[in-house]
């Protein structure tokens, strides 16, 4: 089953609805995605960001249903790929979509590549697994795939392994083989992270490029509000699970709303400021064990948490222009006195 079918006008590409996805520690399931609903639309890029542990991973693993066996599971909610349920396939039937419709790529090549076998070989396996293809025509694509994510000498390259390439090379391969059935989403989870600054600049760039000529939908995972301003149409800030704050990046940069937000944008460095320390967001996301049972789940670390936020939890709510937080500082019912400040 392939879910390729042309793309209905307007619709939405990829619809999340109300997605639980929990882990399993010691005996009791524990919510890592918790109620998450979005949309990504034709041809968008959407960031999803937030620091480590805040779900954004366990979201792209729920979405591709690569979730480890036995100890994730999505628990509720609905995925839909161009209108075609994926949250209940089976493992054969989200096989065809893989690497087909949707495909992935990870921070670390070196973990995703397989080690023992050529980058052709690679390449191939994917052509082989969705495209009535000979040999002959697999190798040429694979050279021609290889040149398209600025791979030079592809004729050679085709048939080295990956110790033999650098991390940027390693990336491009990723990107090759993600690319290689022309998916109409593309799931990029830190797709620069473990690269040195001037590399992670040219894979931006390439992604960018190769977004925009195959009119892909991308969803990008990072911690890195410089990739989201660069790459992104639309920014999703998510924290312990939740989404607290979905907006265009201009509006993200320009007037964020949530506390969260608001202190992951000033741990930005800036070129026009000569700052001597960055600041830091104080504390750490609770583990999946330790997350509060009521109220805002930032409200230990909010430097404007009132009383009542420990009580209280905020609904994501529309505010202007589409903006969407989650804070009860912008639900008018609520008073306005911080006590963490
Ligand atoms: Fe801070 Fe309260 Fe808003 Fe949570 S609801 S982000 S604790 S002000």
């Amino acid at each position: 089953m392939s879910v390729k079918t042309p793309l209905k006008k307007d619709a939405p590409l990829l619809e999340v609805k109300n997605l639980e996805t929990a882990f399993s520690i010691d005996g009791e399931y524990h919510n890592a995605v918790d109620n998450v609903s979005f949309t990504v639309k034709p041809r968008q890029v959407v960031g999803i960001v937030g620091e480590s542990g805040c779900g954004k991973s366990v979201m792209s693993l729920s979405i591709m249903k690569l979730l480890p066996k036995g100890i994730g599971k999505i628990r509720s909610g609905e995925i839909l790929f161009n209108g075609v349920h994926l949250e209940n396939m089976s493992d054969r039937e989200i096989n065809k979509v893989r690497g087909k419709d949707v495909a992935m790529i990870f921070q670390e090549p070196m973990t995703s590549l397989n080690p023992v076998f050529s980058i052709g070989f690679q390449l191939q396996e994917v052509l082989f697994n969705h495209m009535k293809i000979s040999k002959k025509e697999a190798r040429l694509k694979s050279i021609a795939l290889l040149k398209s994510v600025g791979i030079s000498r592809p004729e050679k390259i085709v048939d080295e392994y990956p110790h033999q390439l650098s991390g940027g090379m390693r990336q491009r391969v990723m990107i090759a083989i993600a690319i290689a059935c022309q998916p109409k989403l593309l799931i990029a989870d830190e797709p620069t992270t473990a690269l040195d600054v001037t590399v992670q600049a040219q894979i931006l760039d390439l992604l960018k490029e190769i977004q925009q000529v195959n009119d892909m939908s991308v969803i990008l995972i990072t911690h890195d509000l410089g990739v989201v301003a660069e790459m992104c149409d639309e920014v999703i800030v998510m924290y312990a699970g939740k989404i607290v704050e979905r907006t265009d990046v201009d509006s993200l940069f320009h007037k964020p709303k949530h506390p969260y937000t608001k202190l992951l944008m000033g741990a930005i460095p800036k070129m026009d400021e000569n700052v001597e320390v960055l600041s830091s967001i104080k504390g750490i996301v609770p583990s999946l064990k330790n997350m509060p049972k009521t109220g805002c789940k930032f409200a230990a670390r909010c430097p404007q948490a009132m009383t009542e936020c420990t009580t209280i939890s905020p609904k994501l709510a529309e505010n202007e222009d589409g903006h969407e937080v989650s804070c009860l500082l912008y639900e008018t019912s609520q008073p306005k006195a911080g006590v963490n400040a």
